[in-house]
C-alpha cells in the first residue's frame, strides 16, 4: 500500500504537469499570468538554406509557471482562447518582441527580422493594423523587423477584409507569412489575393521526408513550387534532420526553422548565437 501511495503521488504530480489542471483552474491563473509578469519569449532561429546563416528568428510564448515549471503554449493557448485572454496576451507579445527588438538595438546589435504569431481572434476583432502600427512607434523599431504569421484558416475566414488588412499591413512595412501552409483550406484563386512575403510548409510536410517511400515529400515540393511561382519565399519548419535538409535544398527551399537549426532560446543566448554567427 506504501508503495502504491508512492505511485499515486508520481502519477499525481506528473499529470499535473499534463493534462489533469482543470482549465479552470488554469484560466485563472493564466489571467493573472500577465499582471506578475510570467510570460516569456523563447527565439527559434530561421536560417538561409544556402549558407546556414541566420536570416531572422520565431517567437514563440512560454509561460514560467510558479509550480509547473516552464509551460509550452500547447497547455495554455486553448484555454487563453476559450477564455479570450489570447487578446491582452498576443498584445503583450507584440509590446515584448517590440521592446526586446528596441533594447537590442540600443545595444549596438544589429537584429535580424522577429516574427509573431497572431491568434485567429487578434485578426478578426482587432484592428490589428493600428494596434501594430501604434506599438512600432511607441517602441521606435523600424517595421521591417517585425514579421506577422498568419494561419490559412484565420486569412480564409473574410477573404475581402482579409485582402484590405494585408495591404494596410504591408503598408506599415511589416513582413507576413502564412504559417503552417498545407494544413488548412485555401483556396488557391485566394491564396493569389493575398499578398504575403513568406509561405511556412507546415512540419507535418516535412516530417515525411524520411527516405523510406518513393512518395516522400511531394507536398513539401509542390508547395516550394506553389510558392515560388506566386513570388512568395518559403520557409520548412521543423527541419529535424540532414536528409530532410538536403533534399529541402534540392527543392530550392529558401529557408530553414527547426531543432537540426537550433531549438527555441531565451532573447540572452539568441543575441549571443546572432552574434557570433554574423562574425564568422
Ligand atoms: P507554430 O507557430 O507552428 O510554431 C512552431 C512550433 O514548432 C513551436 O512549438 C516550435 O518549438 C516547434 N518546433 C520548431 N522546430 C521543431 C522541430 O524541428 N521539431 C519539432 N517537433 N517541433 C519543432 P511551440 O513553441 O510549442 O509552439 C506551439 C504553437 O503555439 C505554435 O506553433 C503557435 O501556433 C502557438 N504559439 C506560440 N507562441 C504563440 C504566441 O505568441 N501567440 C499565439 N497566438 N500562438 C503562439
Ligand atoms: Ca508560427
Ligand atoms: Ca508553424
Ligand atoms: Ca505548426
Amino acid at each position: 500500500a506504501k508503495a502504491e501511495g508512492r505511485n499515486a503521488f508520481q502519477y499525481y504530480s506528473s499529470d499535473l504537469n499534463k493534462a489533469s489542471l482543470g482549465e479552470l483552474l488554469l484560466e485563472n491563473q493564466l489571467r493573472g499570468a500577465l499582471d506578475r509578469d510570467e510570460l516569456l519569449l523563447y527565439y527559434q532561429p530561421k536560417v538561409q538554406a544556402s549558407d546556414g546563416r541566420i536570416t531572422g528568428a520565431e517567437a514563440l510564448l512560454r509561460w514560467s509557471h510558479p509550480e509547473l515549471g516552464v509551460l509550452l503554449p500547447g497547455r495554455f493557448i486553448p484555454a487563453a482562447e476559450e477564455s479570450g485572454l489570447i487578446v491582452p496576451i498576443g498584445e503583450w507579445v507584440l509590446r515584448h518582441v517590440c521592446a526586446q527588438l528596441r533594447a537590442w538595438l540600443d545595444a549596438g546589435h544589429r537584429p535580424v527580422p522577429i516574427a509573431v504569431n497572431l491568434s485567429a481572434q487578434q485578426f478578426a476583432h482587432q484592428d490589428i493594423a493600428l494596434l501594430v502600427r501604434g506599438i512600432l512607434t511607441e517602441h521606435r523599431v523600424p517595421a521591417e523587423l517585425l514579421e506577422l504569421e498568419l494561419t490559412e484558416t484565420m486569412l480564409m475566414r473574410d477573404v475581402e477584409r482579409t485582402v484590405g488588412l494585408l495591404a494596410r499591413l504591408r503598408g506599415l512595412g511589416v513582413r507576413l507569412s502564412i504559417d503552417d501552409f498545407g494544413t488548412g483550406y485555401s483556396s488557391l484563386a485566394y491564396l493569389k489575393l493575398f499578398e504575403v512575403d513568406v509561405l511556412k510548409i507546415d512540419r507535418s510536410f516535412v516530417n515525411d521526408i524520411r527516405g523510406d517511400d518513393g512518395e516522400e515529400g511531394k507536398i513539401a515540393t509542390a508547395v516550394i513550387a506553389l510558392a515560388h511561382s506566386l513570388g512568395h519565399k518559403v520557409v520548412a519548419e521543423g527541419v529535424e534532420t540532414k536528409y530532410q535538409r538536403d533534399f529541402l535544398t534540392r527543392q530550392q527551399c529558401d529557408q530553414f526553422q527547426g531543432y537540426l537549426f537550433g531549438h527555441p532560446i531565451p532573447a540572452d543566448e539568441f543575441i549571443a548565437r546572432l552574434h557570433t554567427d554574423t562574425q564568422t
